[in-house]
């Protein structure tokens, strides 16, 4: 890992799903205490046991040392209650993609936070500054965009809202070298860089299925074999969450106000369907045999 320096010792993650585990375990295994707080307890269960699993994989490959893995893991705690995050010096959300749960979680996060606590949003397109507006602390909020799987990807972006102080910029880009991640900052913009590239090719993958220019296998194999990409982009919808695509869609639809950008009827059948991926078990493809994954139709 990277060595900064930082007076941020520890860190207040809510949200435990697939990116609030994944930001727990870096930020753990990074030396900071983290205390994880979802709504839903099986939620952290569920990502306790992830950590535990990944890690484990990591000493297995020897990146990490059984010593190391106890230590990390000695620094993880959980809670339903926001409240228990009082004393952080650093509060990341990383709940549901739904403006509405994150500006209510931000007003209680500024509530109980001690002033000098900094907050930041892993929301994958919603404004910083309008959910920095519904704090007493703007200028201490900050986009912190980690990518799925956190403890794979190199890349955080950084999105200052409106009103971000350029120490907080400062402060929270020590906490991500200190995470030893990779840095590239964004202006506050719909989707920011990786969303606003990467999301409306997932989309036009979801309408090349649907006006039937090919199958689910074709797309993935021509786009990894012809593009290079590591994995197919319905494989990757699947594995980033359906709900979460259509969710990112609509942000860049309604806030760029180009047609190119709606969401694909069909990728918003399958979230009506409750099929929103590798999550839940299916989605473009059908987890049940997860070293398997086939069509799902
Ligand atoms: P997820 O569905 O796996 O997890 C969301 C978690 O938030 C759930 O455990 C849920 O119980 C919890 N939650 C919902 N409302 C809450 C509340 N009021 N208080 C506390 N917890 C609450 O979703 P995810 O994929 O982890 O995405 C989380 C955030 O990260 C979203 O903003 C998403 O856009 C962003 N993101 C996702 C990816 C990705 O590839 N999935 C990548 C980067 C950023």
């Amino acid at each position: 890992m990277a060595k900064t320096s930082t007076d941020i010792k520890s860190i207040g993650i809510i949200g435990a799903g697939q990116m609030g585990n994944g930001i727990a375990h870096v930020a753990a295994q990074s030396g900071f205490e983290v205390t994880m707080v979802d709504v839903n307890p099986a939620s952290l269960e569920k990502a306790l046991a992830t950590i535990a699993k990944n890690m484990d994989r990591q000493v297995q490959k020897g990146g990490l040392t059984e010593a190391d893995k106890k230590a990390a893991e000695s620094r993880l705690h959980t809670s339903i209650k926001v409240a228990d995050l009082e004393k952080c010096d650093l509060i990341i959300e990383a709940a549901t993609e739904n403006e509405e749960i994150k500006k209510k979680i931000f007003r209680e996060v500024d509530a109980i936070a001690q002033k000098s606590c900094l907050i930041a949003s892993n929301t994958s397109s919603i404004s910083i500054t309008r959910l920095a507006a519904v704090t007493s602390r703007p200028e201490k909020f900050i986009g912190l965009h980690f990518m799925n799987p956190v403890p794979m990807m190199a890349l955080v972006e950084i999105i200052r809202g409106l009103a971000t102080s350029q120490e907080t910029y400062e402060r929270v880009l020590e906490v991500a070298e200190k995470m030893g991640k990779t840095v590239a900052t964004s202006e506050d913009v719909p989707g920011f860089i990786v969303n606003r590239l990467l999301l409306p090719m997932l989309n036009e993958a979801c309408y090349a299925l649907q006006e039937g220019v090919a199958d689910v296998r074709s797309i993935d194999t021509a786009m990894k074999l012809g593009a290079g990409h590591p994995m197919g982009p319905l494989q990757l919808a699947d594995f980033i969450g359906l709900d979460t695509c259509v969710a990112i869609m609509r942000v860049l639809h309604n806030e760029l106000g180009d047609s190119k950008y709606r969401p694909s009827p069909l990728l918003v059948k399958f979230v009506d369907a409750g099929w929103l991926g590798k999550k839940s078990g299916r989605g473009f493809y059908d987890y049940s045999d997860p070293a398997n994954p086939k069509p799902s139709r």
